[in-house]
Parts: structure tokens; sequence; C-alpha cells
């Protein structure tokens, strides 16, 4: 089975990118709810338009075929990687539409993996695919954060089979644009339990749900989804009633390693900024460049910068064999998010003044880089991960390693 050539992929994702790029111009001041929602739908028309959105599904359900980059029932991560790359570098709307369609559509292609076919649902998925309809994953709450044992919004069985959805998200990513929502609730027990969680597909335009927009330090459609009574049929649970936990961990599973590809490509910009200014910028009669201790933090940026992007390709590769990548992932989340930050950190420093202008390169990447580390599992989530991996497999000195 042939398989796609992730480097022509990494090119040519680059080269729709780079066209794209100067086209957010006129988007410079994005200072409202309103004008967020604009430059999105903007990035998702023109990401649909470049045929994109075919990454995102699997193979079986509509999406692209990745040859043996993965099995035909799920997405390839290294594929969703090299696109993010690429889009990430040029301008963080890009990168955030893309990778949104697959993040709140995924839990759909779970559970048809797990035996759930609605046919409903599967057309909501390739419709997703084709850019049609725009998802949003719903599983943070006001109680539930890193916790998600904590989710309160209930689903109660009523007697003709339905359920009643009650309570709210907070924090989720495409609320003012979505059409829908994949949603984490409780079928029983009390907030605290990790069993008794279910997930639901749940529409924008059921009666009962209600969204509040807010803002975050970069330009991100966010908000509150809050569902008030909505009658949801039982075909709309996702995966088995009581699995919801494990679903929502496994969409997690497949995307957060690409949130490591996404800060690896705001960083790998960071870098060319750094470049580019050093070396036209003179001070003291020379270039910036000239001088030995900015030299040692290009160089340095250029390890971090390395080091993350082959933890990241690691990650994904092993995600996409199926095999166990916890620990993996877990690296290369927290290291690649980490660095991007350090990276857009010492770009900005390297610009002086200009580094912090509103609406300069880099003064957009710092914003931008800064929520990596929080979403999709916080940088203290991964250490904790980690941790516990550490305790487990390093051998003792002296035994075989
Ligand atoms: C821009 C953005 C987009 C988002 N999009 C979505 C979305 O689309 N869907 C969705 O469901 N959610 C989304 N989230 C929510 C995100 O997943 C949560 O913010 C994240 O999981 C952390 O939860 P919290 O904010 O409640 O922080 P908390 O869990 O309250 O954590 C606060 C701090 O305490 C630390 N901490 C917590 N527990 C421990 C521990 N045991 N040991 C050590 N430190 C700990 C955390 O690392 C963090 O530094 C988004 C968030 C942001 C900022």
């Amino acid at each position: 089975m042939a398989s796609i050539d992730l480097d022509a992929l990494r090119r040519e994702a680059e080269s729709f990118a780079a066209e794209i790029e100067p086209e957010f111009g006129r988007f410079k001041a994005i200072e409202t709810v309103e004008a967020e929602i604009e430059a999105f739908r903007f990035a998702h028309e023109r990401v649909r338009a470049g045929g994109w959105f075919d990454f995102v599904a699997p193979e079986a359900l509509g999406g692209r075929a990745v040859g043996d980059l993965a099995s035909p029932d799920t997405v390839s991560v290294r594929a969703l990687a090299v696109i993010r790359q690429a889009f990430a570098f040029h301008h963080a709307m890009l990168d955030l539409a893309f990778v949104e369609q697959g993040l709140g559509s995924f839990p759909i292609a779970l559970s048809k993996a797990a035996g759930h076919g609605d046919p409903e649902l599967l057309g909501v998925l390739s419709q997703t695919a084709e850019g049609a309809l725009i998802p949003a994953l719903g599983l943070t709450e006001k109680g539930a954060g890193s916790d998600l044992s904590g989710v309160a919004t209930t689903a109660s069985l009523q007697a003709d089979g339905d359920y009643l959805l009650n309570g709210g998200k907070t924090y989720i990513t495409n609320v003012g644009v979505a059409d829908y929502y994949t949603v984490l609730a409780r079928t029983s027990g009390e907030p605290g339990e990790r069993g008794g969680l279910t997930m639901f597909y749940v529409p924008d335009s059921a009666e009962g749900v209600a969204t509040r927009s807010f803002r975050v330090m970069a330009p991100h459609p966010i908000g509150e989804v809050l569902f008030d009574g909505v009658k949801l049929p039982a075909r709309y649970v996702l995966g088995e009633v009581g699995g919801g936990m494990d679903l929502a961990l496994g969409n997690l599973a497949r995307f957060r390693v690409t949130v490591a590809a996404a800060a690896n490509g705001f960083a790998r910009r960071a870098l060319a900024e750094s470049v580019t200014h050093l070396q036209a910028r003179e001070q003291f009669g020379r270039p910036l460049s000239s001088f030995q201790g900015l030299r040692f933090d290009l160089a340095e940026m250029d390890v971090r910068l390395r080091a993350a992007e082959l933890l990241t390709a690691e990650a994904a590769a092993c995600v996409d064999s199926g095999a166990d990548a916890t620990a993996e992932v877990a690296r290369a989340k927290l290291y690649s998010t980490e660095s991007a930050s350090w990276i857009c950190d010492r770009a900005v420093q390297h610009h002086g003044g200009a580094g912090v202008r509103v609406g300069s390169v880099v003064e957009r990447l710092y914003r931008d880089t800064r929520a990596l580390r929080i979403y999709e599992g916080t940088s203290e989530v991964q250490k904790l991960v980690l941790g516990k991996h550490v305790l487990k497999t390093t051998p003792p000195p002296g035994s075989p390693h």
C-alpha cells in the first residue's frame, strides 16, 4: 500500500499557507469577538477550498487515503502534524481552523470504530470532512479542567428513551462558529467519579443550547456553551454509555501530539524572524548577528527546536503505529510547547522595542504560543504522566536497561 510522502505533504502545506498568509494582513487588529469570528471563517474557507479537511476524517469515513501511515478507520497523526507545523508557521488561525475540524469530530469516528455507526452521525462526520459543518469538543467545565472526573453536566435517561442534557462547558474552542458539539456528560454517579461519563453529539440548533463568547490573549473563537433541558435521542450517544472518559482520552491521545507540532511551527517562525532581524539590524556599528551572546541564543533556539521536532516525529509515528504512545506524546507536548514559549520570548527580546509593538510577527507568536502549554493537558499534567512512566520503567543501576 503506497503511503503519502510526508516531505511532499510538508512542501504542499507550506506553499499553500505561504500564499494565504499575506491575506491575513487585513485582520491585523483582531480586537473583538466579531473580528475573531471573521478571521476564523476566512481561514476555514481557505482551508476547506484547499481540500485540507480531508485529513481530519478516517479514510473509511470519507477522509483522505493515507496509505500505510494509519489504518483506514483512523487519521494519520504524522500527516496532521506535518500540516499543523506548516500552517502554524504562517498563521495561527489557519492552524486552528484546520485542527479543530478534527478534534471536535473525531469522537464520532471513535464511536464508529467501537461499533456505533448511526447513519445521521456518519453523515455529520463526512460533512465535517467537507468543511460544510464546524464541530467543537466540549469536555472542560468550571469544576472540571485537568481532572475531567469533575464533570457535573448531566444527561438523564428519560422514560421515552431520550436523554435530557443540563449543565455547561467552558473554554470551548469554536464557540460562536460551531454547528455541533461532542460533549462529555454524566449519565450516572457523582462528580469526582471517573465512571458514569458518556459522550454525546449535540447540534448547536437543538432547543436549550446557548453560547457565550469570551476572548483569550490571542485570537481564538472560544466561550461557554450552556445546556438547559436539551432533549437528545439515544442515537446521539457516542460509543458506549459509561465509556465517555475512554472516548475523550482516546480523542486527546490522537490529537495531543499535533499541539506539539503547532508549537514547533510557531517556534520555527520565531527563529526565522530572529535570524532575519539580527542580520539586518546594526548597533555599535555592527550587525547584531555578529555578537557572540546573540549567536549563542540562536544556537540554543536551534537545538531546542530540533529536539522538539524529533520528539514530535517520534511521538506521531508511535501513535500511528497503534503502540502505546502515552510517554512519547507527553514528552513531545511538554517539551515542544515549553520550548516554543521560550523561543518566541527570545525572538521578542532580539527585536528590542519592535518585538513588543502590537501587530509585529514576534509579538503575535509570543501570544499565540502561550495557550498551548495549557490546553489538551497542561505541562504539569504531562509531567505527572511522564513521572509515573519514569518510575515504572527505569531499571535500578546495575540491572539491564
Ligand atoms: C485557548 C484554550 C482553548 C481550549 N479549548 C478547549 C476545547 O476546545 N474543549 C475543551 O473541552 N477544553 C478546552 N480548553 C480547556 C483546557 O483543556 C483546560 O483549560 C485545561 O485542561 C486546564 O484546565 P483548567 O483551566 O481548569 O486548569 P486547572 O485544572 O484548574 O489547573 C490550574 C493549574 O493547576 C495545575 N494543576 C492541576 N492539577 C494539578 C496536579 N495534580 N498537579 C500539579 N499541577 C496541577 C495545572 O497544570 C494548571 O497550571 C481550552 C483552554 C484554552 C486556554
